[in-house]
């Protein structure tokens, strides 16, 4: 039965080739464009309204009641419960940001920060990863890999080390990933790859050797990943009593969870479980700015899943000029996003912008997470420097409620926040210094005392 109302479908309208929920793909056969997992849902049991889903709350011991993804799965049901693959994912916190609000400038309204970075890996991964191995485990897959620039890796190896269902195989660019992130994968048991390359390198590879070995690919491409990310933006309603922010707010990579977003807004419009959908704000590093020299400077636009000349001849053009995407926010150190298309038809539905933000705003802004909420990795702040830019823009209205995603832990990337407050300015220079940061307007310095208690007593009476 659930196979009737389940499938994969080309998210080219005028294409629309449809697979079974089963086969493995990445792309669609006829076309080559991006699939959607898609639902008869007049076949499927639904709630009638979001508050239903309250209803789960009480049953919290059961592990897909518990799951912050599972426990919405009537809107992503795609597998029998008894495959469902779960390790806890999803208990974050939306929480009421009142002094980054005062940073990026909303003095009326409300910022609120989705902490994804309090999942199991320390990422939103997980989200898509419970989804894409659900997927994996229901088809009997014995092998999963990935291209990554550290948390999909982390994700992947952390599935594969507590469930034993699958092998994981990683694939790095050489000298791009954090060490929060690579140990990670090592201590989790992961094989992991390091090719000499970049994030862009490995993505390639890792698609030709997943055909070639028949190893099951759990990357954004893989469409029911996104199926996973939806249930961020359910959360996020979640908290918010299941009333419609304003403005979403995420960092863009690979365009996965900017994706996923639209799709669930467009669903729960589409069943009538919202009345309106929040406008999607993207925010590139300008170092990696694809999605924004695309879509604000060159004018691409959704075009019902087309490929777009515009696009090509972008990407010829850094080939040609041998551009290499480069951010301190090396999560979205990416130039060739493959969700791009599904991006462009979020941004259509949500009424969406994309901005650019340099290293320097990003780690400000990080610096002010930390000192205002729970911390996040550089990549995440990106939504909030985002945000603060669209502010001074006028664009966010001062009274508006807004949502910054923040997409990964604090602890992930350790060299970037020491760099930022650090005294040592060789340290600074090498770690920030060389990618345009030129201040640490934020930084909290470490005292430097001799050992002798009356230096020490005067050292802490003098700071504090
Ligand atoms: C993967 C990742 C991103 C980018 O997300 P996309 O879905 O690829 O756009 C941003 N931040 C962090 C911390 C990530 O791990």
């Amino acid at each position: 039965m659930m196979s009737d109302s389940v499938y994969q479908r080309c998210i080219d309208p005028a294409c629309g080739q449809t697979y079974g929920v089963e086969e493995v793909r990445t792309a669609c056969g006829t076309c080559g464009n991006l699939l959607d997992v898609a639902y008869d849902w007049a076949k499927l049991p639904l709630p009638k309204k979001l508050a239903d889903f309250e209803h789960k709350w009480s049953r919290r011991h059961e592990p897909l009641e518990y799951s912050g993804v599972w426990r919405f799965r009537e809107l992503l049901p795609f597998a029998p419960d008894d495959r469902i693959v779960t390790i806890g994912e999803g208990q974050t916190l939306l929480q009421h940001a009142r002094d980054v609000a005062k940073y990026v400038g909303l003095t009326g309204g409300e910022l609120h920060l989705q902490y994804e970075g309090m999942n199991p890996s320390g990422s939103f991964k997980d989200n898509g990863m419970s989804a894409a191995f659900t997927h994996a485990h229901t088809i009997g897959a014995k092998r999963a890999a990935c291209a990554s620039t550290g948390n999909t890796s982390a994700s992947l190896a952390l599935y594969c080390a507590v469930t034993k269902h699958m092998k994981a195989v990683i694939f790095i660019g050489s000298g791009k990933i954090s060490y929060g992130k690579l140990s990670q994968a090592l201590d989790y048991g992961a094989l992991t790859v390091q090719i000499a390359g970049d994030f862009d390198d490995a993505m390639a590879r890792v698609q030709e050797i997943s055909r070639e070995l028949g190893i099951y690919l759990v990357n954004s491409v893989n469409p029911f990943r996104l199926e996973g990310q939806k249930t961020i933006m359910y959360r996020v309603l979640e908290a918010l009593r299941w009333e419609v922010p304003d403005w979403i707010v995420v960092p863009g990579g690979n365009l996965g969870n900017s994706s996923a977003f639209g799709k669930a807004f467009i669903e729960l419009k589409e069943l009538g479980l919202v009345d309106r959908l929040p406008r999607l704000a993207v925010i590139n590093a300008s170092g990696a700015n694809t999605l924004y020299e695309l879509y604000e400077r060159r004018g691409v636009r959704w075009d019902d899943g087309k490929p777009q000349p515009a696009v090509c001849g972008y990407y010829e053009q850094l080939d040609q000029q041998s551009k290499r995407a480069s951010t301190i926010a090396s999560a979205i150190e990416i130039n060739r996003p493959v969700n791009l298309n599904k991006c462009l038809r979020a941004l259509d539905a949500m009424q969406g912008v994309v901005r650019e933000v340099t290293d320097q705003e990003i780690m400000d802004a990080k610096a002010q997470v930390g000192a205002g909420g729970l911390g996040c990795e550089p990549a995440s702040a990106a939504s909030v420097a985002g945000a603060k830019q669209l502010l001074a823009e006028g664009i966010i209205g001062r009274d508006e409620r807004v949502v910054c995603i923040l997409t990964g832990h604090q602890l992930k990337d350790p060299t970037a926040t020491v760099a930022y407050h650090t005294t040592d300015q060789d340290k600074f220079n090498e770690v920030l210094g060389s990618r345009g940061v030129r201040r640490a307007s934020f930084a909290n310095r470490a005292v430097a005392v001799n050992n002798n208690l009356n230096e020490i007593i005067q050292a802490i009476q003098l700071y504090s």
